[in-house]
């Protein structure tokens, strides 16, 4: 090794299953290439979940990981029946690890029904927002519900984090992919603030993509994209989609960068039909590490190993036996000697001229822009009944007769049921009513913003009915900050 490189401290979880086997198969490869690291292991997943932790990380890793800002992390299981929450959500909502990139590389020597084609894009997926925070409600007995957040500073610094990528690794195009033509407020903050910010890049070419035709492309031309950035479900499906395309889970690596932390980890999990047989391919976890040392800027070490592993990868030699047709593979240990024997070798597939990733830290971001005026202009009441479209939205016009308020309409899982529509809505028990203010209210520090006017309507709807929820209905700058209904005039 370079002697000249000071070491840089590592946490590494060694994680469950195959876990330990491609941890250490990948750290004799490290090793063998001289990376400039020094290993701190610590502890994560279903062991820790048994001895009765919540959250599967114990304080001590959770201390490393602070301490060192980076974590090589193997599979960690999600034990089912006990333990509380994914110890992978948990690293990657304490660290607030937003920008998961995956790199998806069409790789010597992994046939696939793509091989040829030049596939070689990198997938930047919003790692903490969306639907994944998890804030979930029944409603009723029988429907369920699901927030989708996503702010502005969210969208902002995982699009600044593409162009990053594209600029650390010499691309020409980001593309960004969204389902902004149904969800134009969550959605469509992301498409809004990639053209807001895209024009200060003006060396990329950028386009849009709605995630659906994304997915069709992907597998149609998939050599069409070079950085797709994307919201978190979207990214998670389409990543996997593309991880297909070059060779499935099994070899794809993953890290997730935030501000004060990095995490690099392999795709797949834990493999527990494989664990403790020495057969693991250790290939996702040591490119996962190669990854790791390209952001700690070791980057003549990393492209030694990755070349050394495209090589051993394209002369198919010592392969282990998910990459090895027809059963001759070997196991991990044969896998790795291979690898280091050749160290120094360099495929016909060279690597990219990678630079270093630049973030831009929550604090410096800059696109979102508040609106002069904001007002109060009704109020959405989520109720439960039993009543038919005509007889609640009867009764709550009468509800609403001497209050600031009068009833735009019912809807029923988001269509328009009163005024009827002449539509054939399958109903639930759950509605939607909409009331709007007769004179909206500014919402500024100098009134009660509404509070009184909503207290009275919600008091007189709750003597008649159970209601579940309440939505503010906001304009910002005289511009509804609201959806209608299907149907809704
Ligand atoms: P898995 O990825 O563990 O296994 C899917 C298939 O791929 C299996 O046939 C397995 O044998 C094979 N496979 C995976 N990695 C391999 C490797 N390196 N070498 C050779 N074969 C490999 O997916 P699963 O079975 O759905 O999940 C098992 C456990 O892993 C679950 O507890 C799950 O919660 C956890 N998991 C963890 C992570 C993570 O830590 N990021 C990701 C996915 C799943």
């Amino acid at each position: 090794m370079d002697a000249n490189l000071a070491k840089t401290k590592v946490t590494a979880l060694a994680g469950d299953g195959i876990g330990p086997e491609v941890m250490q198969a990948t750290m004799r490869v490290l090793e063998a290439g001289g990376a400039p690291i020094e290993w701190e292991m610590a502890e994560a997943g279903a062991e820790v979940f048994k001895k009765g932790s919540v959250t599967g990380v114990p304080r001590e890793t959770l201390d490393s990981i602070t301490r060192n800002g980076l974590a090589l992390k193997s599979p960690l299981e999600t034990p089912v029946g006990f333990g509380g929450k994914s110890a992978n959500v948990t690293l990657r909502k304490y660290f607030e690890l937003y920008a998961n990139i995956r790199p998806v590389r069409e790789l010597p020597g992994v046939i696939t029904p793509f091989t040829g084609r030049g596939i070689d894009m990198v997938i930047i997926r919003e790692n903490v927002e969306d639907v994944y925070a998890g804030i979930e409600h029944m409603q009723t007995t029988s429907v369920a519900q699901c927030l989708k957040l996503m702010t502005a500073p969210g969208c902002e610094r995982i699009i600044r984090a593409a162009f990053s990528v594209a600029k650390a690794e010499e691309r020409k195009k980001v593309t960004c992919a969204t389902k902004a033509n149904i969800m134009k407020l969550t959605e469509g903050m992301m498409k809004r603030m990639f053209e807001k910010v895209g024009p200060e890049f003006p060396e990329f070419k950028q386009d849009h993509i709605i995630i659906d035709n994304c997915a069709h492309q992907l597998v149609i031309a998939p050599e069409q994209f070079d950085v797709i950035v994307t919201s978190n479900m979207n990214g998670d499906i389409i990543s996997d989609l593309a991880a297909g395309l070059v060779g499935g889970l099994g070899i794809a690596p993953s890290s997730n960068l935030g501000d004060h932390a990095a995490m690099f980890e392999a795709v797949h999990g834990s493999a527990p039909q494989i664990a403790g047989k020495g057969l693991a391919n250790p290939t996702a976890l040591l490119s996962a590490a190669i990854m790791l040392l390209r952001h700690i800027s070791a980057f003549d070490v990393a492209e030694t190993i990755e070349q050394a592993l495209f090589i051993t990868l394209a002369e198919g030699k010592n392969l282990t036996g998910d990459l090895s047709p027809r059963g001759h593979g070997v196991g991990t240990a044969a896998f790795t000697d291979q690898l280091i024997a050749n160290l120094g070798r360099t495929s016909n597939l060279p690597s990219r001229n990678y630079k270093q990733i630049e973030l831009t830290a929550w604090p410096e971001l800059t696109a979102h822009s508040e609106p002069n005026t904001r007002e109060l202009v009704g109020i959405d009441v989520f109720l439960e009944t039993d009543l038919r479209s005509e007889e609640l939205g009867k009764a709550l016009e009468m509800i609403a007769e001497d209050t600031p308020f009068r009833l735009n309409g019912v809807s029923n899982r988001g269509v328009q049921v009163y005024p009827p529509t002449g539509g054939q809505t399958f109903l639930v028990d759950h509605f939607a009513c909409r009331f709007m203010l007769k004179h909206p209210i500014p919402l500024d520090h100098s009134s009660a913003n509404g509070q009184p006017e909503i207290s009275y309507l919600v008091q007189r709807i709750g003597t008649k009915f159970s209601w579940m929820h309440i939505e503010k209905l906001q304009s910002f700058d005289g511009k509804d900050a609201f959806e209608r209904p299907q149907g809704e005039g």
